[in-house]
């Protein structure tokens, strides 16, 4: 496909401004990719989800996933944006029309930056239809109470997307009913009722805990239907699954074409370290398994953008392609010896934030939990 090689140039020259050192920085100081989020933005690419009609570019799921891979690809950290793009959808598919009016064109424009879902609590994990955090309707607003955990990017955004339990779990019909999501306006939410901590992580995701407490909410921002909010989650859960397997992608590409040229120079022996097949190997294995990966997050996107069930691919895509960038994380390090260990050769730094996907987010377990039941037919486990 002729464009998305246009699409990729386009990217590869954007992100040459941005190159490793620049991430390098960030991640010891823990600072955010300002610049490098304006200029994804400023060149449409970061929008390209949002149709033509809201000002966006109009594109499909398998562009997204380009621009996505050649970041990674690139030695960046797509994880500081990548969400605007998936939970944009969910003020697409789900928005009234004034919420899509109000909010999409300055998400397209710059203006306002939707990075942040807040979905994870601290005592329900992965359970997610069993969580606390509450939204009670009074008059023409909600009153928020509970806590969040994990919600990145959130002092980075102006908007973010919550789901809450609005109907007691004793009063629900079925394990999915009683949540709802709402837009979040965070400015000026540390006034208002919403207590932010950030944590001490791994890698420079700019996570955090929340502690709502009576924080209101107008209830024109209802998203959705009122009791239906796992549906609005769940709808963007295929496009996020498939976006952060094409990150992957990128970074198992980086990883091997890194280990590929400090084989092809490193002299141990008075020979290149790649001549040894027990060097050689292992990074050709992992190229096979990136390339098979990256088929099958092809066609989850090609799935999704043909408005068919993906649900499988999309899960197969994330949990193999995950699979592929921590592989071949592990194999570039090995490749580079000591060196690998070094931050000035940037390694370490990629294969922190490439194992992220094997829990977040979603975990491992938890795909193939739903392979097993709901492609081969086997018992439910939860
Ligand atoms: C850096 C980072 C950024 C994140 N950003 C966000 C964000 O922006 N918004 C948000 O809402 N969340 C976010 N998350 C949360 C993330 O989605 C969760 O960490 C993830 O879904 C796993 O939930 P948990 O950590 O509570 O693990 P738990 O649910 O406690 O699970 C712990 C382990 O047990 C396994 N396990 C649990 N139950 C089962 C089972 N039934 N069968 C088999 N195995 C099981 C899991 O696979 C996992 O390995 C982020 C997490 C991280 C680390």
């Amino acid at each position: 496909m002729e464009h998305l090689e246009e699409i990729r140039l386009s990217v590869r020259a954007i992100c040459d401004s941005f190159d490793e050192d620049y991430w390098r920085k960030l991640d010891e100081t823990r600072g955010y990719p300002t610049d490098f989020v304006k200029e994804l933005t400023q060149s449409g690419f970061l929008g390209c989800l949002i149709p033509e009609e809201y000002g966006g570019a109009g594109l499909g799921l398998i562009e997204a996933c380009a621009v996505l891979e050649e970041v990674s690809r690139s030695g960046g950290h797509p994880g500081a944006a990548h969400a605007q793009m998936y939970v944009m959808g969910s003020v697409l598919r789900h928005g009234s029309e004034e919420q899509k009016q109000k909010y999409l064109p300055a998400i397209a424009n710059g203006k306002l930056r939707l990075q942040s879902f807040a979905v994870t609590e601290p005592t329900t994990g992965t359970d997610t239809t069993s969580l606390k955090t509450t939204a009670k309707r009074q008059g023409d607003k909600y009153i928020i109470n509970g806590q969040k955990v994990w919600i990145s990017r959130v002092q980075h955004s102006d908007l973010m997307v919550l789901l809450a339990r609005t109907k007691p779990i004793e009063e629900r019909s079925f394990k999915t009913d009683g949540l709802s999501c709402f837009i979040i306006d965070l400015q000026g939410a540390e006034m208002r009722g919403l207590a932010i901590k950030p944590i001490d992580a791994m890698i420079n995701h700019h996570s955090c805990e929340l502690f709502f407490d009576d924080f209101e909410v107008p209830a024109e921002n209802l998203l959705g239907e009122e009791h239906k909010g796992f549906k609005v989650i769940m709808d963007g859960m295929n496009a996020e699954r498939v976006l952060i397997g094409a990150e992957c992608i990128g970074d198992a590409r980086y990883f091997i074409d890194k280990a590929k040229n400090y084989a092809n120079e490193r002299l141990v022996f008075d020979r290149p370290i790649g001549q040894n097949q027990g060097v050689a190997f292992p990074i050709a294995q992992s190229y096979a398994q990136t390339q098979a990966a990256h088929l099958m997050v092809e066609k989850a996107a090609q799935l999704f953008d043909a408005n068919k069930p993906c649900g499988a691919e999309a899960n197969m895509a994330k949990m193999l392609a995950a699979d592929a960038s921590w592989k071949a994380g592990d194999v570039c390090l090995q490749t580079h010896g000591g060196f690998g260990m070094s931050r000035e050769y940037h390694i370490e730094r990629k294969l922190r934030e490439t194992r992220l996907y094997q829990i977040a987010p979603i975990s491992t377990n938890l795909i193939l939990s739903y392979l097993s039941e709901h492609v081969l037919g086997m018992p439910r486990s939860f």
